[in-house]
Formats: C-alpha cells, structure tokens, sequence
C-alpha cells in the first residue's frame, strides 16, 4: 500500500471536522443494508483516524469496509460538520486498488470491467452476439429457470441489467454538427456516454431532439469514448486520466478554423447521464492542468442546462399532455404522475435537486410524486451493483419498493447506470412500469404527447 510516513491514507485534516454525531447514518446507503459501524461514514472515518494513529492496519479486511461504500455522496448532503466525504473517499480509493488488498478473482473481474466499460468499440464486439439474446423469450427463461446463477453472483447481475438491445446501438451515424431548428440560441457539445449510448441510446436521440429543437445547435465530436466516469468513481486515476484526455481532443479535433464544426466555440458541454456529468466537472481536479479545467468550467447537466438557458417560446408552447398507459392524453382531473429518482451523482454529487423537476412541471398535466427516501442510493453506482451484487440487490429492491409505492405511472431517471438498476427491480417486483430520462419525455410531450 502506498500511504504516508504517518501511516495517513487521506490527507491530514480531512477527517477532523467530524465529531461522530451519526446525523449521517440514516441517509448511508451501505449502512442501511450491511448495518454495521464499520461500513457507514462514521465507521470508516473512525478507521482513518485509526490508522493515522498507527492503531490499525490496512488490510484486506479494512478495505472491504470502505469497498462497501457506494460513493454516492449522501453523507456529505447529510452532515452538520461539513466533514467532506466525498473528497475523503476519492483520496482513499486509489490506495484500496493496491493489488494486496483484493483477491487475485476480484482484481481480474475489476480488470475486465475496466478494459471494457469505457470502451464502445469493445463493448458493441462483446454485445452484438448478445444481440440474439438480449430482450428475447430466451433471456426471459434463462432468468425465470435460474440459469444465470449458474455462472455466478457477478456475472448474473451483469446479466440481470442487460436489456434489449437497439440497432441504433451499433451505430457510430450520428452528425458532428446538428443544426438548431429556427433561431440559433446557443451552441453546446454533447458527451454521449459509453454505457447509455449503447444500454439506452434513446436518451441521447431525445437530448438532441430537445437540444435542437430549443434553438441550440450541438456539435457531437465522433469517436469520443468514455469520459473516466467508470473509472474515476474507483480510484483509478491515471486510467481516468487518460480517458479525460482522450476525450477533450476529440472536442479540439472537431472546434477550430478548418475543423468540421467550424471555429466558433461552445457555450456549454452537456451530458444526459449524472454520473458522467459529475466527474466531467471534475477534469480540473482529475488532470490538474488547465486543459482540465477550462473543460470542466463549460460542463453542464442537459437539465441543469435547460433550465439555466430557458426552454425556447416556440418548444415551451408546443408541448402537450402526455398520454397514460390506456391511450387517454393527462388532463387536469386526470394528471399523469411522474416519480423522479434523484441520482446520487445529481443531487448530492452536483446539488442539482429542483432543475429536472422544474422541467418536467413543464409538461402539463404531469403531477411529481415524490419517493420517501429520495436521496438514498439505488445501489447502482458505477460499478457497485457488478462488484458488490448481493448489497446492491438489496437496495435496488428499496427503491424499486419506494418508487413503485408512490403511485405513479411512470419513473424518471436521468443517469444511465440508475436506470438499468430500477428498471431490473421494477421488473423483478413484478411492477415493472416503464423508466424514462427527462428528456425523453420533454421530446414526448413536444411531439404531441
Ligand atoms: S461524518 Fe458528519 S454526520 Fe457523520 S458522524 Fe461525522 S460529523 Fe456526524
Ligand atoms: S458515500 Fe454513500 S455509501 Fe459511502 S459512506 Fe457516504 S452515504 Fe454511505
């Protein structure tokens, strides 16, 4: 392990402001399934202190503790102290990645994951066999019999969140340069997303729909992979590097006089996935150089966005009631009800709380239903839900509970990760109603509900 000579795996100071009051417990997602100290804020920050003391070591057993936890941020939103958690636990993940510390099987699984998420390229070469597979009677058996069990914890989970797979998926066939439809307002570019361009490449085509729509022409630099998101959540900082990197060139190949988009530069970079979003504001900090910086500076959520910038008089006018599941478009007596998952990497990562419901209120005759532990994680994660299956399952089942006991009709997610993680637990609660970006149904309601 590397660490400092006192020992310290985060930086010194970063653990004095908490004063073990244990306000955070309740909203630690970790915490509410394993339930035991060592495995909630306050139980690894106590570890910390610990180990700066020299009284404890960092061994595997440790580190398992502080592998529990799902990085989502919600004991930062939660503590009186302002102890900063969040800045904690991205100091002491790439230490927890000493090769010691994890079995040789979880290394080789965190490996794959690894050379494979951030990659549309390989990922598509993996999935497209999957294609036969994925969405089809086959894959309902499978799971209805068990068969996926057979190939253990990681690989069912994998399997479980594996959904249908669109022929748009397989495409790289979007312009660099998609025009705004009347009046220019502005210009963005879009980060498309590794894992939503292929699990759920809708979300992108609604974005730009939307995008285009409202007067903001976007420019989409091909070939871009991931943003780090993947590896970034998991301490893996020089891979994530890299991938940042890699990412703003293929911005700066595309921005400049004789480049495809032309030289005029963008007002904003937009996401349509939180947990993307929140570590492309990060590029500052990740890269410490200024490219980072001046990168991260432009960096919005698509809602966030949109309800910074204002939707265009023309878009706002043009929208309509939705229709429920029977075919009748909502009305006032008869509102659609929405229930929005606030993403960990959203509301507590990004603070961003009111701009996805202020948009969707936009939608007439849509009424939010708010869940009663909004701000608990789904157990998503980036990768937690595959390395921690049995943990996440559990608090997937919570929040597929919570969503579905509102009552509404619909759920809205705005991160990727999240919504194969609900839409698995709608499903295997047997109320599986349909999980939607808010984008998709912002370009719902303007094409006529
Ligand atoms: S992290 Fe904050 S909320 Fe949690 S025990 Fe420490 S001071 Fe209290
Ligand atoms: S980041 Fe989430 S899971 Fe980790 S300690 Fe904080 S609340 Fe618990």
């Amino acid at each position: 392990m590397s660490a400092s000579p006192t020992g310290a795996v985060v930086p010194a100071g970063i653990t004095d402001p908490c004063v073990h009051c244990g306000f955070c417990l309740p909203t630690c997602a970790s915490y509410r399934v394993l339930a035991t100290e060592m495995d909630s804020p306050r139980g690894r920050i106590h570890a910390l202190k610990a180990i700066e003391a020299g009284e404890l070591t960092l061994d595997a057993t440790v580190a398992s503790h502080f592998d529990s936890c799902l990085g989502c941020f919600a004991c930062v939103t939660a503590c009186p102290s302002g102890v900063r958690y969040d800045q904690l636990i991205e100091a002491a993940r790439p230490q927890l990645n000493a090769p010691e510390l994890r079995s040789p099987a979880q290394r080789a699984f965190r490996r794959t994951l690894f050379s494979l998420l951030p990659y549309p390229a390989r990922l598509r070469a993996v999935l497209a066999p999957l294609r036969a597979y994925a969405g089809t009677p086959l894959q309902a058996m499978a799971r209805r019999t068990g068969l996926t069990r057979l190939f253990g914890p990681q690989i069912e989970a994998m399997e479980r969140l594996l959904p249908p797979l669109a022929p748009e998926a397989f495409r790289d066939d979007l312009p660099v340069v998609v025009p705004a439809r009347g009046e220019r307002r502005q210009r963005v570019g879009l980060v498309l997303g590794c894992v939503q361009r292929l699990f759920d490449p809708a979300v992108n085509a609604a974005a730009l729909e939307v995008l285009s729509a409202n007067g903001i022409e976007v420019v989409i630099p091909p070939e871009q992979g991931c943003c780090g998101a993947v590896t970034h959540h998991q301490g893996e900082l020089e891979h994530t590097r890299t991938l940042a990197r890699d990412l703003i060139a293929r911005f700066e190949a595309v921005i400049g006089p004789g480049r495809p988009a032309g030289p005029e530069p963008l007002d904003a970079v937009l996401v349509a996935a939180s947990g993307c979003g929140h570590t492309l504001k990060h590029y500052g900090a990740i890269l410490e150089e200024e490219s980072g910086g001046s990168f991260a500076a432009r960096v919005a959520d698509i809602q966030e966005y949109l309800d910074r910038v204002g939707l265009s008089e023309g878009f706002a006018a043009s929208l309509r009631p939705l229709r429920h599941a029977d075919g009748q478009a909502a009305t006032a007596e008869r509102p659609l009800e929405l229930a929005y998952h606030d993403a960990c990497h959203m509301l507590h990562g990004q603070g961003l709380r009111e701009p996805p419901r202020s948009l969707l209120g936009r939608i007439p005759h849509v009424r939010l239903r708010e869940a009663t532990e909004a701000g608990v994680c789904c157990g998503s994660a980036g990768i937690y839900n595959l390395v921690q299956p049995e943990e996440a399952a559990e608090l997937g089942r919570i929040k597929a509970a919570d969503l579905a006991g509102t009552g509404a009709a619909i759920a809205v997610s705005a991160n990727i990760g999240c919504s194969l993680q609900i839409r698995r637990h709608l499903e295997e609660s047997g109320r599986p109603l349909p999980v939607l970006h808010p984008v998709q149904l912002l370009a719902r309601s303007a094409a006529g509900g």
